[in-house]
């Protein structure tokens, strides 16, 4: 996973966005690094635009760039912003409607002194563990992992791995079920998401695109790192879905050296960070959630709001009254590419939904035998005085109870979404 730190901003870029300034008397200064490019966006005809502003992004039409340039002539009162803007425009903007634009529609964070909008991640916790200034450090190192030959290798050498794996005979394989094996296990899934995290940030520096560090949060009982790839915004087409696919690249190189282990220590260690980190990685593709899947098909298809699309789409099936705009513009092959998203979200869901339920019900049946077999462990390691044994026949239940523990969380937190989704849905 990672974070477009604008992610959230563009989708609010085309509805409403409050403002905390008075426009009566003077008018908000804009800040001196607000920066405007040509934004590519196949889904519409009409031009559109990128603007920089500090750490945030938007996509703007072609008047409200205007308005922006107007802004930066630093005009003093409303008329005055209006005659600049007719002078770039050739529009004739009335101060009412100029100052309900300035209030709704431009972000804060395109002007100075404004109080800086705090960005939320949907985790409980939530910190930086790398600094941009160390990440750059370590990512120009990298940049090589990138180049055409590496990267065919790398993942031939992956896909030979898997099959090794997926075709062993899982009878010469050592069980390896102790606390300890349960927290490297757990310590190694977080490792490959820290590597991920990284991927995303070398593709940056790779396509020279400065780019920040890498936090972490707790997602239910998951640690989930996030990095900060704002700039990539600036990077055209393939350059963008390079940085989406750099994360699942670097994890695909660690399950290689993962996957090595496994095969040739036969150790179940290996093979089960092998498998959660798989899982893992398909749970990032899925586009039905704002990861790595949904913007790879963004960057793939130029598209910027698929999301709000697909909603609008299915809204124009279940209702005649098709709310605002946004299938407007909408040609054929956008069209398509949107029905292909629908349809791959559906897909990876069951997927996901399968595998997860497979290897739950796995666990499940097993789970009884196993609780009786460590409570009598347990009660025999008491029994003759070994309080530390008496622990690790608890261990021995921990990646099992991690699973369930993590799959009930997680059908709880899709409930709670859901509901809160269904009830949010407009009329
Ligand atoms: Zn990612």
């Amino acid at each position: 996973m990672y974070w477009r730190f604008s992610g959230a901003v563009l989708a609010t870029a085309e509805g409403s966005c409050a403002m905390e300034f008075s426009v009566i008397g003077q008018l908000p200064l804009l800040r001196s690094d607000v920066q405007v490019s040509p934004f590519a966006d196949r889904s519409s005809s009409i031009p559109k635009f990128l603007v920089q502003a500090g750490g945030s992004s938007f996509v703007i039409n072609g008047e409200m760039r205007d308005l922006i340039e107007a802004l930066r002539s630093q005009p003093e009162t409303l008329a005055e912003l209006a005659e600049e803007f007719r002078a770039r425009s050739g529009k004739t903007a009335n101060v009412e409607t100029l100052r309900t634009v300035l209030q709704t529609r431009l972000s804060p964070d395109l002007f100075q002194n404004q109080p800086k909008q705090q960005f939320t991640t949907p985790f409980v916790v939530s910190g930086q563990i790398l600094s941009g200034p160390l990440a750059r450090q370590i990512t120009k190192r990298l940049t090589w992992l990138f180049s055409w030959p590496v990267a065919a290798l790398s993942v031939a050498a992956f896909a030979v791995v898997e099959y090794l794996i997926f075709t062993a005979s899982f009878k010469n394989v050592t069980a390896d079920s102790s606390f300890l094996g349960f927290l490297l296990l757990y310590a190694a899934v977080a490792l490959g998401g820290l590597i991920h995290e990284m991927g995303h940030l070398t593709a940056c520096a790779r396509n020279g695109a400065e780019h920040g560090g890498v936090g972490v949060g707790l997602y239910l009982v998951f640690p989930a790192f996030y990095a900060d790839v704002t700039s990539a915004w600036k990077l055209s087409r393939w350059p963008r879905v390079s940085v989406d696919l750099g994360g699942l690249y670097f994890q695909s190189m660690f399950l290689t050296v993962v996957g090595l282990f496994a095969v040739f220590t036969k150790s179940m260690a290996f093979y089960q960070i092998n498998f959660f980190t798989l899982v893992l990685m398909l749970f990032t593709l899925n586009p039905a959630l704002r990861f790595d899947g949904y913007w790879l098909l963004v960057d793939l298809s130029g598209v910027h709001n698929l999301a709000a699309r697909r909603s609008a789409m299915l809204g124009g099936i279940f209702r005649r009254k098709n709310r605002g705009s946004a299938n407007a513009a909408l040609d054929a092959d956008t069209k398509a590419l949107v029905a292909v998203y629908t349809g791959l979200v559906f897909l990876f869901s069951i997927v996901l939904v399968g595998l997860t339920a497979a290897a739950t019900y796995r666990i499940a049946v097993q789970y009884p035998g196993k609780v009786a077999q460590a409570a009598k462990a347990f009660s025999a390691a008491l029994a003759n005085g070994k309080g530390f044994k008496s622990l690790t026949s608890i261990g021995a239940l921990g990646t099992d109870t991690f699973w369930l523990v993590s799959v009930v969380a997680f059908l709880f937190d899709l409930t709670k979404r859901s509901i809160h989704y269904a009830s949010n849905q407009p009329s």
